[in-house]
């Protein structure tokens, strides 16, 4: 079973903008977060261009996609199932997420999740909420939280086939696929 694959973009989006704004340690070092402008400009990149024009047009949304980030991150962290239902039931009723069909960005009808908030931020958050909802519908919780590896609190969300990624990126995976290599070596010898 796979979800549409804009539930699957929204959902890797969501890790993305609480990876950028909000501070923390990123595969071993540690990170300050973006915020304002910084942030929205960051975050505006990852978007399709026509999402990108409509944040872009937003005056604070820096602002308002750190209050997104900040919502988000419990999510990811939620350290058993009620607690992640609970964290995106808020968050769906909270940015008033509703189903609708559109062809944007040159792709067949699709459904979208937009919040009506009072901005695109807010209805984007919306979208998150919701895309991580059918995530956790499908496959329970073992497709979303935080990085596994020693010194990183990143999100992450896995999408891919056999759902097996226990890491926000190659690097942590390389990182700790080093680390208990190491470790086998010292005990050996
Ligand atoms: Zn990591």
């Amino acid at each position: 079973m796979q979800l549409a694959s804009n539930s699957q973009r929204q959902a890797g989006l969501a890790a993305v903008l609480v990876n950028l704004a909000l501070e923390g340690r990123a595969g071993g070092r540690s990170y300050s977060g973006l915020r304002e402008r910084a942030l929205r400009q960051a975050f505006a990149e990852q978007l399709h261009a026509p999402m990108r024009q409509r944040l872009l047009s937003v005056d604070d949304a820096g602002a308002r996609l750190y209050s997104v980030a900040v919502a988000l991150r419990p999510v990811f962290e939620a350290p058993d199932e009620a607690a992640a239902a609970k964290a995106l039931n808020n968050l769906m009723r909270r940015y008033g997420a509703r189903p609708y069909l559109v062809d944007d960005v040159g792709q067949p009808f699709h459904l979208h999740f937009h919040g009506d908030g009072e901005t695109d931020v807010e209805a984007l958050a919306g979208e998150f909420a919701v895309s991580l909802a059918l995530l956790m519908d499908t496959f329970g919780t073992r497709r979303f939280g935080i990085c596994h590896a020693k010194e990183c609190d990143r999100a992450y969300v896995d999408v891919t086939r056999n759902g097996s990624k226990l890491y926000c990126s190659e690097a942590c995976a390389a990182r700790m696929k080093m680390a208990e290599y190491r470790a086998r070596s010292n005990r050996n010898r």
